[in-house]
């Protein structure tokens, strides 16, 4: 029997048959080697990238420990966004759909208390959720962990980041000493290790070579003369290559919003990315990037985590990376699925030691290549062909994205080529169409009905 075949694993029959359904064929190498020890009910400390396959690793150790009759609170998730933690729930979801009536509660911030509050008492067996939201739940008394199975702190290094250390204590406190700890984490800074050893008992540590496909990216430095010269070259590489989609990084929050505006008075059409933006302006935020009618973020590493992209063209790392790993894991965002990504670095003479460091941990040679010529700089910039229309009706309101569609291509409507994805909120919907095709497509939405109702609707600029 080959060591990837989930049939070496002695899973419950009906999770296996769901994986083959799943188009799950073989174990990654994340899942290969964790998933013996986390079904042996072992804790686990294993380094892992988003897209290695981590969380079928530690859900599917979830589900085959999950006794659904005991309706009560069994496995606790926890997440650094709301963006992850809505995908390890969708994941969790799809894993265990072949169990009849398992309830998977997602618990983050930004959502609404009361209707989680209303979830709450109609119980459930695995909460996916952030650490501030679950434990205002656990403060507060609506959520009680004394039945909890196993606790897994995914993208664990990210919390640390993000100052959820205390919180994280808080909420361990709340659950039973015996349980199975499960650690996942892209880098293992020494806080990790600490906390390792405080919550864990004789973990075992896996760890797998990060599996990015690094042919598909071509990687270019740039060194930069003195600081001022930094955003002219990140101009410069924009303005030369004009990518649809492109990811900037930048070590600081504060450092994310004054490059976005700065690119913004230039006329590029950019926005910022990170931890301190207000809920419904980080949805909308997302939503003009994935849809394209946003062409730069400029993002923290925090903030991009979760970021559910897959085709980016191009990645920047305004300042390099403190850490070589979170540099390979950032320019693993592009090139993806067999598109071809251009990962573009730059760095001043401060920096130069961070790519020695880097050259050494890669194993090749890192040399510095000449800036786009600066006449590039007097060219006009470049605008997305999409723009965001927001529509004041969500799923609430039981809008759908058939709906939308509909509304917007009826007679005298636009085509359905001119529209792009349509993002459903509780809400709100957002719809990206064609710019060309803007004028047209707001006047079928203001004045036809979508459910039988008007809604406002504005495009978002
Ligand atoms: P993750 O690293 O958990 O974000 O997973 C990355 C992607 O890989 C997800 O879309 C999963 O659905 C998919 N995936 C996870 N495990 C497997 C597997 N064994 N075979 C094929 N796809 C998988």
């Amino acid at each position: 029997m080959s060591q990837t075949a989930f049939s070496s694993l002695n899973l419950h029959s009906s999770l296996y048959q769901n994986l083959a359904t799943l188009g799950y064929q073989t174990m990654t190498p994340i899942q290969a080697q964790s998933l013996p020890p986390i079904l042996e009910a072992k804790d686990v400390i294993a380094q892992a990238q988003t897209g290695s396959g981590k969380t079928a690793a530690f859900g599917l150790g979830l589900l085959q420990q999950l006794d659904v009759k005991r309706f009560r609170v069994q496995s606790l998730v926890l997440c650094p966004t709301r963006e992850l933690a809505d995908q390890v729930a969708k994941e969790i979801r799809k894993l265990g759909r072949s169990i009849h009536n398992i309830k998977v509660l997602t618990l983050c911030g930004g959502m609404s208390y009361g209707v989680q509050l209303g979830s709450l008492e109609h119980g459930a067996h695995i909460i996916v959720g952030t650490p501030g939201r679950v434990e205002e739940h656990l403060r507060k008394g609506s959520l009680k962990l004394n039945n909890l199975n196993t606790l897994v702190l995914d993208e664990a290094d990210r919390m640390l980041d993000m100052g959820f250390k205390d919180t994280l204590d808080a909420i361990i406190e709340h659950t039973p000493k015996q349980r199975q700890t499960l650690l996942f984490s892209a880098t293992f800074p020494t806080q990790i290790q600490s906390i390792a050893q405080r919550i864990m008992i004789n973990p075992m540590r896996i760890e797998v070579a990060s599996s990015h496909d690094s042919t598909s990216i071509v990687q270019h430095f740039y060194k930069i003369d003195d600081e001022a010269q930094r955003i002219i070259a990140l101009r410069l590489l924009l303005g030369h290559s004009r990518p649809e989609s492109t990811l900037v990084f930048c070590n600081t929050k504060r450092e994310t919003q004054e490059v976005a505006n700065e690119l913004q008075s230039y006329g590029f059409c950019a926005l910022a990315l990170h931890g301190d933006l207000e809920q419904k302006v980080r949805d909308q935020t997302l939503v003009r990037f994935a849809n394209r009618s946003t062409s730069i973020l400029v993002a923290t590493d925090v903030a991009a985590r979760g970021l559910d992209i897959d085709s980016l063209d191009a990645v920047i790392n305004y300042h390099i990376a403190r850490e070589c790993e979170v540099h390979v894991h950032r320019i693993g965002r592009t090139g993806r699925a067999g598109c071809n990504g251009t990962a573009c670095t730059l760095y001043s003479e401060k920096e130069s030691y961070k790519i020695a460091r880097l050259a050494d941990y890669l194993n090749q040679a890192i040399e510095s290549e000449p800036l786009p010529p600066i006449k590039l700089l007097e060219q006009p910039t470049y605008k997305p062909n999409m723009t965001t229309l927001q529509i004041d009706g969500g799923k609430k309101q039981k809008v759908r994205p058939g709906d939308i569609l509909g509304a917007l291509t009826g007679k005298d409507g636009i085509t359905g080529k001119q529209v792009g994805k349509i993002h459903i909120f509780d809400n709100c919907a957002y719809v990206a169409v064609n710019w060309d095709a803007r004028k047209p497509a707001l006047k079928k939405l203001e004045k036809g009905k979508l459910k039988g109702r008007s809604f406002q609707v504005r495009q978002i600029l």
